[in-house]
Parts: C-alpha cells; sequence; structure tokens
C-alpha cells in the first residue's frame, strides 16, 4: 500500500482525555477515531492488524474443531425474555424498538439467538456435540466506556458456543478451546495468564479467563510464584448497592442542610462519584477512611473498595468516629442503623464488610463483584477462603503474589443454564427429550488490539509483533525529488510484495524528520530507508524493536527481513 492512498492521520500531541498508553498511541499513530462515547471507528492500519487478529483467531478455531457462521446483532426480545436475561441484564443491554413498537436488543452476547437456532435445527443427539463460533460487533451500554478499545459501548467479539449430551464431551470441548486461546494469544505475542475466574472461592474449574498482565488492568490476579496456580480475585473489591426509591431521595435534598458537608464534598474527599455517595458506611481500612458506598442509582459498576484482602484491619467507625473523620454532623450520610464497632483482620475482612452492611439495613442491598453476595447465600461464606498476597498457593506450590490483568478471553462451562430456561431440547438415544449441555467462549479481538498495543510501544510508539503488524515493512525513500531513492523505494516495494510481505510505501512528499516520526510511531517491525546511498544500491534496514541498523544492499534485503 502506498501511504498517499491510504488514510493513516497521525498526530503529535498526546490526546486530552486518553490517559494510558495503548489510547494515547493508538489515537496518536491513526488507528482509531473516537466516534461516540465508547464507539470508535477503526481506521485503516487497525482495519489490517484486526484481520490478523481474527485470522490467528479463525485459524485456531477451525483447528479445534468449531464452525463460524454470523448471527445478528439485531435480537427480538422475546428471545430475551425466554431466557429471563431481558429482566436481570440491567441498563448494559442496549434496548430499542421497531415502528410496530416491539422491544428488540442489539446482542450484548448470543447466547439466545445460537440456542434457538441449535433447538430448531439440531434435534437429535446424532449431530452431537456441536461448537459454532463468529466474529461479530457487540454492544453493550457500559457504565463507564473508557482506555478506548479496552472497554467500549460497540466492540468486536469473537463468541463461540457449544452443545453437548454429556458432562464429558463438554470438558473434552472445553479443553480444546482452553488450548486453542492458549495458541491464540501466543501467537499474538502477548503476555498472558490462563486464570480461575471467580476465583478460588468457587473452585473456578468451570470458567476460566485469560488475562493480559498490565499495570493497567481491571483485574487483580493472585498468581503463585512457582506454579500455575492463578485466580481473579474480583471478590476483593466489593461494592455495595442500595437502590434508593425516588421518594427518599428527594427527602435526601432537603436535609441537607448548611451544617452538614454537601454530598458532593464527601465525595471528594472519598474519591468517589457524588451521585453514589448518597449512603454510605465509614470503614477504617489499615486506619486509613474508607467509605463503602451504598449506592443510590442502579447503574452498579465498580467503584471498589480496594485492597481490603490486603488489609490488617478493618473498623466500621461508629458515627462519632464517622463525623470525626468527616469534620460534620453526619445525618444521613452516617452509619445506618449498626451502632457499634466491628474489627477484623486481614482474611475476614470482606467477610466483616459484608456482615456489617447486612447488619446495618437488610433490605434493599445486595452485592456486586462480591461472589458470596452475588452468587451464594450469605450464610454459607464462612466455607470461602480468600487469598491474600504472601500466602501460600492454595495448590501447595509456592507463594501468592498479585497482579493487574486486562481480561481479554473467557471461557465458561455453562451447563443447561440456556437450554432449561428457553426448554431447547434434542432426542436422545431413547427418544428422550433432553437439554443440551452447553459451554461458551468469548475473546475481546478489539480489546486483544488494544492489550497488544499497551504491551508492544516505547518512547517513540508503538512496537507490533510481526504477526499482527498491519504491515511487515515500511520502505521510506527519504527525499521524493531524488530519482534514484524514488526508483528504489519503487523497486524494493515491488520485491516485498511479489514476495508476499505486506509492505507499505512512505511516498509522501514529507520532510525526513516526519516521515521517520510517523513511521515509529506506527510501529512496523522491519524500516528500510533508502537515502543517500540510492545510487549505489545500498539502503538501511532499521528493526523498529530493538533499534538496531545497518546498511546492506539491495540484493541482501529479503533474507534480513523475516
Ligand atoms: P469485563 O469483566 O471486562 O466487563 P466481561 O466479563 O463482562 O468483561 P464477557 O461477557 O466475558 O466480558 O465477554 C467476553 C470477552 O469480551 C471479554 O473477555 C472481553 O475480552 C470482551 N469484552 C467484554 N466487554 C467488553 C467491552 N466493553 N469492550 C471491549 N471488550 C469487551
Ligand atoms: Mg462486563
Ligand atoms: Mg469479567
Ligand atoms: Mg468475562
Amino acid at each position: 500500500m502506498r501511504q498517499s492512498m491510504t488514510l493513516i492521520p497521525t498526530l503529535r500531541e498526546v490526546p486530552a482525555d486518553a490517559d494510558i498508553k495503548s489510547h494515547q498511541l493508538l489515537l496518536r499513530a491513526g488507528f482509531i477515531r473516537q466516534t461516540a462515547s465508547g464507539v470508535y471507528t477503526y481506521m485503516p492500519l487497525a482495519k489490517r492488524t484486526l484481520d490478523k487478529i481474527e485470522r490467528i483467531i479463525r485459524e485456531e478455531m477451525d483447528n479445534a474443531g468449531a464452525a463460524e457462521l454470523l448471527m445478528p446483532a439485531l435480537q427480538p426480545a422475546e428471545l430475551w425474555q425466554e431466557s429471563g436475561r431481558w429482566y436481570t441484564y440491567g441498563d448494559e443491554l442496549m434496548r430499542m424498538h421497531d415502528r410496530h413498537g416491539r422491544d428488540f436488543a442489539l446482542g450484548a452476547t448470543h447466547e439466545e439467538v445460537i440456542t434457538s437456532i441449535v433447538n430448531d435445527d439440531v434435534p437429535s443427539y446424532k449431530r452431537l456435540p456441536l461448537t459454532l463460533y463468529q466474529i461479530q460487533t457487540k454492544f453493550r451500554d457500559e457504565k463507564r466506556p473508557r482506555f478506548g478499545l479496552l472497554r467500549g459501548r460497540e466492540f468486536i467479539m469473537k463468541d463461540a458456543y457449544s452443545f453437548h449430551t454429556s458432562a464429558e464431551s463438554l470438558d473434552d470441548v472445553y479443553n480444546k478451546m482452553y488450548k486453542a486461546y492458549m495458541n491464540i494469544f501466543t501467537r499474538c505475542g502477548l503476555d498472558f495468564r490462563a486464570v480461575l475466574a471467580d476465583s478460588g472461592a468457587i473452585g473456578g474449574k468451570d470458567t476460566q479467563e485469560f488475562m493480559v498482565l498490565s499495570e493497567i488492568g481491571e483485574d487483580t490476579i493472585a498468581y503463585s510464584d512457582s506454579s500455575d496456580y492463578a485466580a481473579n480475585i474480583e471478590m476483593a473489591e466489593c461494592v455495595i448497592e442500595y437502590v434508593r426509591p425516588a421518594e427518599e431521595e428527594k427527602e435526601l435534598e432537603k436535609i441537607a442542610t448548611p451544617n452538614q458537608k454537601t454530598i458532593a464534598e464527601v465525595s471528594s474527599f472519598f474519591n468517589v462519584e457524588p451521585q453514589n455517595c448518597i449512603k454510605s458506611l465509614v470503614f477504617k481500612i489499615d486506619d486509613e477512611p474508607v467509605m463503602i458506598l451504598v449506592r443510590g442509582d442502579h447503574d452498579v459498576n465498580d467503584i471498589k473498595v480496594k485492597n481490603v484482602l490486603n488489609a490488617k484491619t478493618v473498623e466500621l467507625c461508629d458515627q462519632k468516629e464517622t463525623e470525626e473523620i468527616l469534620g460534620c454532623p453526619t445525618g444521613s450520610l452516617g452509619p445506618s442503623g449498626l451502632e457499634g464497632k466491628i474489627k477484623v483482620y486481614a482474611d475476614y475482612a470482606v467477610k466483616a464488610l459484608v456482615n456489617a452492611v447486612c447488619g446495618a439495613n437488610e433490605d434493599g442491598f445486595h452485592f456486586v463483584n462480591v461472589n458470596p453476595g452475588r452468587d451464594f447465600e450469605v450464610e454459607n461464606y464462612a466455607d470461602f477462603r480468600f487469598i491474600m498476597e504472601g500466602d501460600p498457593s492454595p495448590d501447595g506450590n509456592g507463594t501468592i503474589r498479585f497482579a493487574r490483568g486486562i481480561e481479554v478471553g473467557h471461557i465458561f462451562k455453562l451447563g443447561t443454564r440456556y437450554s432449561e430456561a428457553m426448554d431447547a431440547n434434542y432426542l436422545d438415544e431413547n427418544g428422550r427429550a433432553q437439554h443440551y449441555i452447553m459451554g461458551c467462549y468469548g475473546i475481546g479481538v478489539s480489546r486483544t488490539l488494544s492489550a497488544i498495543a499497551e504491551q508492544f510501544n516505547d518512547e517513540n510508539g508503538l512496537v507490533w509483533p510481526t504477526n499482527i503488524a498491519p504491515y511487515h515493512v515500511h520502505v521510506i525513500p527519504v527525499n521524493m525529488k531524488d530519482q534514484d531513492q524514488v526508483s528504489l523505494a519503487e523497486e524494493l516495494y515491488e520485491l516485498c510484495k511479489t514476495n508476499r510481505y505486506d509492505v507499505l510505501l512512505d511516498d509522501r512528499s514529507e520532510r525526513p524528520g516526519v516521515k521517520f516520526k510517523d513511521s515509529d510511531l506506527i510501529g512496523l517491525p522491519i524500516r528500510v530507508t533508502i537515502g543517500k546511498r540510492a545510487s549505489e544500491g545500498i539502503v538501511e534496514v532499521k528493526v523498529r524493536k530493538t533499534g538496531e541498523s545497518f546498511e546492506v544492499d539491495k540484493a541482501e534485503l529479503l533474507p534480513l527481513i523475516n
């Protein structure tokens, strides 16, 4: 491709409100443009990298015995009503209606559609197991879209679904998918780990996530320093939500008096969003005051109490102490209903938080990202063990360390969750109707692109691994007015193409400085600079990753490119 014929709108300035490397660099290198909050255009370079990631995914999926199809993004509400998710998915599901007033959703995921298709077209055990996948746009109205492609509201996902007659068959395909995912992320060049999802608390053997290791990751991983053990400790981060009736909210505004701190003041003290500060409990975690939010709105996302598990002590403050911390009478901002103090030590921290808040106010609370509150009876959490940094690894090998991760993939044994809800059946050998046993397997394709950009960059720009670089070779004639340079550049450009290398030719009449800066920013693996020695057939080859460069005769170029 000639640079004059494509669109790579590079930027010199770091764009405002892009605060992580990958987001900044993908914008600056002209890979993406924001069309709306959490909605992006993939510009020509990003499209090529996406295609390469998708090609790797397709190869591995096909190898694992999955067949590709393409389901609609526009889905009738009836399907979501059958599964029940119409009522439970919440605001993240993009809902709409057609001109006849019929309800629809834009696919956040496709369990419902695929289950209905398979139910209609796979009536017999003879066609099972069956694994189908697609690569498609998904829609989720995320509360806080951010970090560019990492958390979008429209994004590309590979999702696969498998159907079985037995748990053993599901295990088998699940394991194949696991291997395929290991291959995919390895081929993308990523530094990643497969982790037990939902933490060690439920064993996690029926669901695993693939985490790209990165400081900016939103998940915390507990891993062993000397074995493969790794788990997502999502549960360490605790969000407590209280859905306040609208009338109560109005009352609250009324009682805000001048001698109370305003909600905004309190929220800035604790560094949380104002609208969430409507009701709360104040704790001291290792003597550091922390507000546990009892939220006043439905938008549950990720206000989290960080590092609860790392704490030595967690104390619930009583009204007096809360007032001291806030420096004002608490009124509705103080602890509600729970007098006295609870003091706990490290491994019971989460449990105590759960306890304290339940004690404080029975009705209207529930827990998000706290598995015991969400997935189990709260009373049962005594059975769970919370993992901490420095603990011996649960598999008996080594010590637990914590790291941050970006979830790029997730595999899940669904069992009969959807087939039962939607009454989807096949006939077994004896002609009896049985629910399909299912698995589902997702990869964030656009998120993977960002995760790669996050892991592969330096102070000058992106540094693409060869497998997924938009082009392999960047051919740069320094001076477009120099005929020797131009014709050698054309010759080498053609040479690369005939030898099936993806090659980008910078045929713009820009100053050399601009060309080199752009080239570093875009980050193709190999740069071939054609300058002063063009007439002798000598060019400079530079490896983006290492920075090493050497002059070579044009005849020696090809063997060097690999
Ligand atoms: P997260 O915990 O980050 O919200 P999730 O667990 O909700 O992700 P899944 O339902 O497991 O996501 O979807 C499968 C994959 O889709 C995820 O592993 C992730 O890579 C990707 N994904 C999910 N949400 C987004 C998003 N908002 N933007 C980009 N990719 C996403
Ligand atoms: Mg999510
Ligand atoms: Mg997740
Ligand atoms: Mg997930």
